[in-house]
């Protein structure tokens, strides 16, 4: 039997989202991609947004960025509010967006050398998270060297040397196969536990959303909110006995039908 997790000892990170509504303009019409939505995540927690594509999962962790501005509401993080872009939140995307030209050790150097985050040289920051992500072989390589799975790792590698107090991460596993896919899911719930970082984690995948989060806020659409907050207190660590467990397939039930529903809703809607 796994122990249960014990307190993560992370002490910022803390997100306040209050009464967030986002509009886009679109063919000449207004749409309300996000209304009211409020959120309080805590230092060191592993929360996922879980929503059928088009609830507005990729507009609210924009909006966290600091990539997209709200048209109500405020975020903050450890009471600053936030008002654009900054090195204190890491992103990882789906698609990789690592420069091509550079080797995998430039990519991840490159945050600390503009940033001056970081403890010691750009260089051994990069050392030290490209060794976490398990590809320190690799350093020399160029992005179109490595595979999928190994470009997401410098990935979050490159996320994670600028020392964020938040990982923000939009499916950043989906295009990859399922096998990869859980490998990935374990090595980040490790560098999670090492780092006791807060993570803000994208995916319509109800088993994944599940099998990483303290806490799934499962979204729906049109407009996209908040419609469930379940807290998910299987044990920790976690693998791949985990989802074998009764408590596992009851919140994956749980989340499976609360899905569903807003799917159907979705897709009735656009007839
Ligand atoms: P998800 O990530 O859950 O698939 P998104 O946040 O990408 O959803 O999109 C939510 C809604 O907002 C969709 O209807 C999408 O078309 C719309 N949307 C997102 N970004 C923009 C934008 N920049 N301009 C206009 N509409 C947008
Ligand atoms: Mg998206």
């Amino acid at each position: 039997m796994p122990a249960p997790s014990p307190p993560s000892l992370a002490t910022q990170g803390r997100v306040s989202i209050d009464n967030l509504s986002v509009s886009f303009s679109s063919r000449g019409k207004d749409m309300l991609a996000i209304q009211d939505v409020n959120i309080t995540i805590k230092p060191g927690e592993f929360v996922c947004l879980l929503g059928p594509s088009g609830c507005g999962k990729s507009t609210l962790l924009n909006c966290v960025a600091g990539f997209v501005k709200p048209s109500l509401g405020s975020i903050s993080v450890d009471n600053e509010l936030i008002t654009g872009p900054g090195p204190d939140r890491g992103m990882v995307f789906q698609q990789h967006s690592l420069y091509p030209w550079k080797t995998v050790l430039q990519n991840i150097a490159f945050g600390p050398e503009v940033t001056g985050r970081g403890q010691g040289s750009p260089k051994s920051t990069a050392q030290t998270f490209l060794r976490m992500v398990g590809l320190s072989k690799y350093a020399d390589y160029y992005p179109h060297e490595l595979s999928g799975g190994m470009q997401q790792r410098v990935g979050i590698a490159r996320a994670l040397a600028n020392y964020p107090r938040l990982l923000l991460m939009d499916e950043p596993f989906g295009a990859l196969d399922s096998q990869t896919r859980l490998m990935m899911q374990e090595n980040l719930l490790k560098l999670w536990r090492d780092l006791s970082i807060t993570v803000l984690f994208v995916t319509h995948d109800v088993d994944e959303a599940v099998f990483l989060s303290d806490r799934v806020l499962v979204m729906g659409s049109n407009p996209g909110r908040i419609v469930k907050d379940l807290s998910v207190s299987l044990s920790r660590p976690r693998n791949s006995d985990t989802t074998v467990s009764r408590e596992f397939v009851e919140l994956r039930k749980t989340c499976l039908d609360l899905i569903r529903h807003e799917s159907l809703k979705a897709f009735e809607m656009h007839n």
